[in-house]
């Protein structure tokens, strides 16, 4: 399994588009990213796109999260009746977005330089943090 290139398929429904006049402007496809869980609007027709994930902190749940989504390989634009596992496919993209999680915290883990108690703490955490999302990428044989 390459997470680099894979590109996950995605179930995307065709919906009418229309002008504030109301008047049609087109049709769009619409899907729930398999990466960062967001409504993504792209053109009419189906096959490879690169996502729309931001690479802002953002607010879901009621609390702020960094967007470990961003810079993925992208998706593919499918009918919701085509015969594919969606399940398979949004879990390949959650592994994309676990390995980049775990990238983001062993570097600032690596960054860390600890003088005082405070920082040694933050600086262990992160450890465990990454420690932990390692031993569950190495389970499903993502290389880190
Ligand atoms: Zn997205």
């Amino acid at each position: 399994m390459d997470l680099d290139t894979y590109r996950p398929r995605v179930p995307s429904r065709l919906e009418d588009v229309y002008y504030p006049d109301g008047i049609l402007a087109g049709q769009s496809r619409i899907l729930r990213c398999p990466f960062c869980d967001c409504e993504h609007w792209h053109g009419a027709s189906l096959g490879d796109r690169n996502s729309h994930c931001t690479p802002h902190v953002v607010v879901r749940g009621g609390y702020l999260r960094i967007n470990d989504a961003y810079g993925n390989p992208g998706y593919v634009l499918c009918e919701p009746a085509d015969a594919v596992n969606w399940d398979l496919e949004r879990a390949m993209a959650q592994l994309w977005v676990l390995r980049s999680r775990y990238r983001r915290i062993r570097a600032e883990h690596d960054r860390i330089n600890p003088w005082t108690a405070a920082e040694r703490t933050r600086k262990r955490n992160l450890r465990e943090q990454a420690d932990s999302l390692a031993a569950l990428l190495l389970k499903a044989a993502v290389s880190l």
